[in-house]
């Protein structure tokens, strides 16, 4: 097979300012930590990472579980990791549909074989209390799944009052924080969640390819019930487990420089304190907000359903969203997302997660954006720079 050039430029991919739907940007302290002389999986250095690494995933995901850790794959793993522990052929499981991420959960429900129930949502809305329990009424599912932050639609899912109707009906609770654990609470204990799964790559501002989860103690006893083995020999959590807190047997050979990375992100939070990092990203949304409707564009979610981590603004008539991407890419290496599911073709999708939560971020983009707007023949009402600065020098934040 001929290659397709004689010779290869050396990589660099050039400054990126990552403001998608993940990954986020990088920390230099995370990229540094990448580079450390590598270890075996199972070199004592190695296994304290993994336990440093374990007790900061309990002190973001707010939780004192004994089953906390990090699957060596992507977020998407994670959920289908907690999905076929949890399930079993014949399980009714209860998915709330809000966006393409839920969409992917039930998909994985009846892929393991589970009878699934589809609560569909309505666009732009998180699931109330009462249609939950409405959907409760004429089933008794094992498992109630939910996307706390839709990154489809940009749509905050309140738990705190959700979970207690799951619970009345003896059914186990199933979030995704893929898009909001680290950048708005997560209070895994005090809210009640029994399983828990969220992505490096997001508001963790840690490399893709790990997936954090947790599991409370009814879930371990859901799992330790279970008639039949799980489906998968990869993501059967009692031989991962078996490697992160029993005898350290050898389960797979783990991305050791990518635990690393994600070591040294969580190291980083837990500098800033959680409470602070979450008071940040609200600021930074509150900024993006002041210059998005300053400038005459509209958001796809009524600001009290809003995740401020990801934010669909939508495109104006006639513009071609991608094309400003396209321009924003080439002009000022800034990534934004393009719209998925319903949104395709219609929105941008702006990610404020992690180390892209930042005051600098927010400036560039919004001036970015205008510029973009402007050479694509779009009007733009006011400043978005100048009405985001105002928020900033009011609050004296970021
Ligand atoms: C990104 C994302 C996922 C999938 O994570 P991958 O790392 O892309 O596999 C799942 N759920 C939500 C809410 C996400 O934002």
């Amino acid at each position: 097979m001929p290659l397709h050039h004689d010779s290869f430029a050396p990589l660099d991919p050039g400054r990126r300012v990552l403001m998608g739907p993940g990954p986020s940007d990088m920390h230099p302290r995370v990229y540094q930590a990448m580079g450390a002389p590598l270890t075996g999986h199972l070199d004592p250095y190695f296994i304290g990472v993994m336990d440093d690494t374990k007790a900061l995933l309990r002190y973001v995901f707010q939780t004192e579980n004994a089953m906390t850790l990090a699957i060596s794959a992507t977020g998407s793993a994670g959920m289908e990791t907690c999905i076929c522990n949890l399930v079993e052929p014949g399980d009714e499981v209860l998915i709330c549909v809000g966006g393409v991420f839920g969409d992917r959960m039930a998909q994985m429900v009846e892929r393991h074989g589970g009878r699934l129930i589809r609560l569909e949502g309505e666009p732009g809305r998180p699931f109330t209390p009462e249609q939950v329990r409405h959907a409760l009424d004429g089933c008794r599912p094992k498992v109630v799944g939910l996307v706390h932050a839709e990154t489809s639609t940009g749509v905050l899912q309140p738990l705190e009052e959700i979970i207690p109707v799951i619970h009345e009906h003896g059914a186990l609770v199933l979030v995704d924080t893929v898009a909001s654990l680290g950048g708005t609470p997560v209070k895994v204990d005090a809210w009640g969640i029994d399983v828990c799964y969220t992505g490096s790559q997001k508001c963790l501002s840690a490399p893709p390819g790990l997936a954090p989860l947790t599991l409370n103690g009814r879930a371990l006893e859901a799992i330790a019930a279970r008639k039949t083995p799980v489906d998968s020999w990869y993501m059967d959590l009692s031989l991962i487990n078996a490697y992160w807190d029993g005898d350290r047997t050898y389960h797979h050979t783990a991305p050791v420089s990518l635990f690393y990375a994600l070591r040294e992100a969580l190291v980083l939070i837990h500098e800033e304190g959680l409470e602070n990092g979450h008071r940040r990203h609200a600021a930074n949304y509150e900024a993006f907000r002041a210059g998005i409707d300053a400038m005459g564009l509209a958001f796809f979610v009524d600001p009290p359903h809003r995740a401020p981590t990801i934010n669909p603004v939508l495109a104006p008539e006639g513009i071609d969203e991608a094309a400003v991407r396209s321009r924003l890419l080439k002009d000022y290496g800034l990534e934004l997302g393009g719209g998925l599911g319903a949104l395709k073709g219609k929105a941008w999708r702006v990610g404020l997660m992690g180390q892209s939560s930042q005051r600098d971020h927010v400036i560039l983009c919004l001036g970015a954006l205008e510029q973009a707007l402007r050479a694509e023949g779009s009007e733009v009402a006011e400043s978005g720079v100048s009405a985001a600065s105002a928020v900033y020098a009011g609050t004296g934040t970021a």
